[in-house]
């Protein structure tokens, strides 16, 4: 058994994701080395095909679709995340979300400068590498515009 799968077992991330998938009628299903995998996730938010809360990864898809080979990828990515937990437990949640909050502020996008996002693979991710905002600006930065 892996240590990541005890450590979010102990810290209590594993049984909220479960608690999520339970609440949005995703259906938990078995995956590989100690990750869960909630099937059929419907709500809006996040805007994301999956998303990792403990052990357990709730997907848009199916769990055969995530599972798959051509998915490897993907699936280390989110594993990736699962190891994140077990390390900061439910800290995970707030740290998370000022990585967001300051990779947007820098770039525009919540993942391409975000640590967790960066540690688990951006482009395993399927996030874009994207440069700072002010990189290609010419010094003055403009308050409220829209930088495309
Ligand atoms: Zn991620």
């Amino acid at each position: 058994m892996k240590v990541r799968t005890v450590l979010t077992a102990i810290n209590g991330t594993t049984a909220v994701g479960l608690a999520v998938a339970v609440l949005t009628g995703a259906r938990v299903r078995r995956g590989r080395d100690g990750i869960l995998v909630a099937e059929g996730y419907r709500r809006r938010f996040p805007p994301a095909m999956c998303f990792t809360v403990g052990s357990v990864v709730i997907t848009r898809r199916s769990a055969e679709w995530l599972l798959d080979e051509r998915r490897a990828e993907l699936l280390a990515h989110e594993a990736r995340h699962a190891g994140q937990y077990a390390v900061l437990g439910p800290l995970f949640w707030p740290a998370y979300w000022m990585a967001c909050g300051l990779s947007w502020a820098l770039a525009g996008s919540y993942g391409s400068h975000n640590p967790f996002e960066r540690d688990a693979g951006l482009e395993r991710g399927g996030y874009p590498r994207l440069p700072l905002r002010w990189s290609s600006a010419t010094g003055s930065r403009s308050r409220g515009g829209e930088n495309p």
